[in-house]
């Protein structure tokens, strides 16, 4: 699957001009016009990147960043947009973990050569460092910054499914038919159940983040 960018930009022209931009450099573009469209395209699919605008019809840029810190995508790329001289928000975007900033107006070769630098410095460190996760398939063990987690069978079976297809959504019935097979007592509550205790192993192994993200409606999605 190709890189995958989240513009959200209420200015047609703009959001127009920058898409054109990105799509000839082989990225795939999800535009959003509105926070509210953005924050469900978040939560239904997986990006390498984010493109925000700080000020948009139904709030303000910096509102979703500080939300995706905190929460599901506090590692996600995101590069700001605002109005010229907005010194403000500069500051404000750096200080919650923007990791560029963009004044309009900008040219739209600029933000491409920007987005390249960011996508090629979250690559980076996964090229060099260690794998954060390592299953050993044969020892139905996983590791996390190699150390080995406390699984049970059920839970390796599971982890192993979601990290196998790390970056894609998971329907609860594809995670239940991967580690129950056939058990026909188990049932979607079940998955929800092991994944609840699944990822307070991983937070005990690895405070600093959430690996596993919930998708409402669709499945979970394990985020490297
Ligand atoms: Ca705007």
């Amino acid at each position: 699957m190709g890189t995958r960018l989240l513009l959200v930009e209420d200015d047609p022209a703009i959001a127009r001009t920058v898409a054109y931009a990105f799509e000839r450099e082989g990225l795939a573009v999800t535009h959003s016009l509105l926070l509210g469209d953005a924050r469900a395209q978040l939560r239904g699919a997986c990006f390498d990147l984010l493109v925000l605008d700080v000020g948009l019809p139904d709030g303000n840029g910096l509102d979703l960043l500080r939300e995706l810190r905190r929460g599901a995508h506090p590692t996600l790329p995101v590069l700001m947009l605002s109005a010229h001289g907005e010194e403000i928000d500069r500051v404000l975007g750096l200080e919650l973990g923007a990791d560029d900033y963009l004044p309009k107006p900008f040219s739209p070769r600029e933000l491409a050569a920007r987005v390249k630098a960011l996508l090629r410095r979250a690559a980076a460190p996964a090229a060099a460092a260690p794998p954060v996760f390592h299953d050993d398939a044969a020892g139905q063990r996983i590791f996390l910054h190699g150390q080995p987690l406390a699984l049970t069978r059920r839970e390796y079976r599971l982890l192993s499914t979601l990290l196998a297809g790390a970056g894609r959504i998971h329907a609860r019935d594809a995670l239940l038919a991967a580690a129950w097979g056939d058990d026909s007592e188990s049932t979607d509550r079940t998955v929800d159940t092991h994944i609840k205790t699944l990822r307070a192993k991983l937070r005990e192994a690895d405070p600093a983040r959430e690996y596993i993200s919930t998708h409402r409606g669709m499945g979970y999605c394990l985020d490297v």
